[in-house]
């Protein structure tokens, strides 16, 4: 539609032609009311039934809430409206009509299940509360982008169907492909690595990862957007510069560019940019800290992965985003390295919100012989992996970098239940349609 104009930009003394959804009709007697609702708003539409042609009251009046119509008319100040304008209509036409009975109610005065508003995705993105987390999130993806841009990264897209996991069986959901098996990707670690030793040296990517993670969370998806890094030439000291970059860049897009998405949330007074300078506390801290808090059933010990009660107990006493660093080798994958010094001691890296991890990410191994003796640790064979580990053969560089879950990092910007929130069409042990 050429000429048409969003609600939000009619102007007194303007002829426009709007088009959108019925949001309510009231009807008064000699006079009647419908809101119309687009992307940019509602408005208030007038019906003086005296004075109009029927055809406009008649229609205007018998469709359905949600129906989507074309109203032309004439936009006047009229303060008791509620955006202090309202159009006199002086030509409708129904485009789309809508059933009487809804699955969910668009205008929020029915709450709804989570489940029920997963199945009407399309009918629970027209309350504004819901739609504005995913102008949020795309402000995110677009921030996060610029960012590495701005770092002098590549953006790269790598395959999702693959012939072995990252990190082992568990969490692999197996294909077919053309009568072999096959997996889908569970992250693009190994790949990311193999362009960070290409020529391009600075890579990240946005892009789903697999987990047939067994587990029903508010924290895990079973698909999920992964955001990955990989540089050479940088250790993860500085990997977690980058980390905390991408973080607060995202905080501080949308910030300058979501307050209207911000005010239907009801977040504008409570959302705040981090300052940065995380603090990076090592593991070993981490664990002192954690059992001294007193919080935990059974005190944690070295060796220990954080549970969820440890990483929330971090988290209030942390009070803010951190980074764990120095973790134990064994709980770390192959790829990490471990420091020559103190072999039992990683130079992995997680990023925590106070409510959930972020990201994991580390220096990477990038000798060729200690990296196969890690595939062997991890119980890997390494002959599945040959076109990964051949290339470190070939001049392969220091290099670090991490992965981020673009879903929690959206989750906690918001504060929100749980990343299916995020998420339009989550993926989990009940959900595999819409
Ligand atoms: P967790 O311990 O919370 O299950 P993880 O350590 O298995 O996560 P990583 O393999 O380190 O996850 O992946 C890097 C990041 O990707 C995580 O920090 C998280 O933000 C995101 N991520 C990983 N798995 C999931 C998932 N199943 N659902 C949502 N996000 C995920
Ligand atoms: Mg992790």
């Amino acid at each position: 539609m050429e000429d048409r104009t969003y609600v939000a930009d009619a102007e007194p003394g303007d002829e426009v032609t709007i088009a959108g959804w019925v949001h309510e009709t009231r009807d008064l007697g000699g006079i009647a009311f419908l809101i119309l609702r687009d992307r940019s708003g509602k408005i208030q539409v007038k019906f003086e039934k005296d004075e109009m042609d029927d055809h406009i009251v008649e229609t205007g009046l018998g469709v359905h809430r949600e129906s989507v119509l074309s109203i032309t008319g004439r936009v006047e100040e009229e303060e008791r409206a509620p955006t202090g304008v309202e159009v006199i209509p002086d030509g409708i036409e129904v485009i789309s009509e809508a059933d009487t009975e809804l699955p969910l109610d668009p205008s929020g005065k029915v709450d709804a299940e989570l489940s029920t508003r997963l199945d009407n995705r399309t009918l629970d993105l027209r309350k504004p509360g819901v739609k504005a987390i995913f102008e949020i999130r795309s402000e995110v993806q677009r921030a996060v982008r610029e960012t590495f841009r701005g770092l002098d990264c590549t953006e790269i897209n790598t395959p999702k169907i693959v012939a072995t996991g990252t990190e082992g069986g568990t969490e692999l959901f197996p294909i077919t492909y053309f009568g072999r098996e096959a997996f889908m990707n569970q992250s693009p670690q190994l790949f990311k690595q193999l362009m960070a030793g290409s020529g391009l040296e600075r890579v990240f990517e946005v892009g789903p990862i697999f987990r047939a993670e067994e587990h029903n969370t508010p924290r895990h998806l079973n698909e999920a957007t992964s955001i990955d890094f990989e540089a050479t030439f940088i250790d993860q000291h500085e990997a977690m510069d980058v980390a905390e970059a991408i973080v607060v860049s995202a905080y501080d897009a949308v910030d300058q560019n979501c307050q209207t998405a911000l005010e239907a949330l009801g977040l504008v007074d409570e959302f705040t940019v981090p300052e940065g300078d995380f603090p990076r506390l090592t593991y070993e801290e981490c664990i002192e800290r954690v059992n001294a808090t007193g919080e935990l059933d059974e005190p944690l010990v070295w060796g220990d992965d954080l549970s969820t009660e440890a990483e929330r107990a971090l988290g209030d006493d942390v009070g803010g985003h951190y980074f764990v660093t120095d973790w134990p080798s064994e709980i770390k994958p192959f790829y990490i390295q471990d420091y020559d010094d103190d072999p039992e001691l990683s130079k992995g890296f997680d990023l925590n919100h106070p409510r959930m991890e972020l990201v994991s990410g580390g220096q990477r191994e990038h000798r060729h012989e200690p990296l196969i003796e890690g595939f062997e640790q991890q119980g890997l064979p390494p002959a599945d992996f040959e076109y990964y580990t051949k290339m470190f053969k070939y001049g392969m560089p220091p290099h670090a970098g991490w992965g981020m879950g673009a879903e929690r990092l959206v989750t906690t910007m918001l504060d929100l239940d749980n990343v299916r929130e995020a998420t339009l069409f989550p993926r989990d042990r009940q959900r595999l349609s819409p």
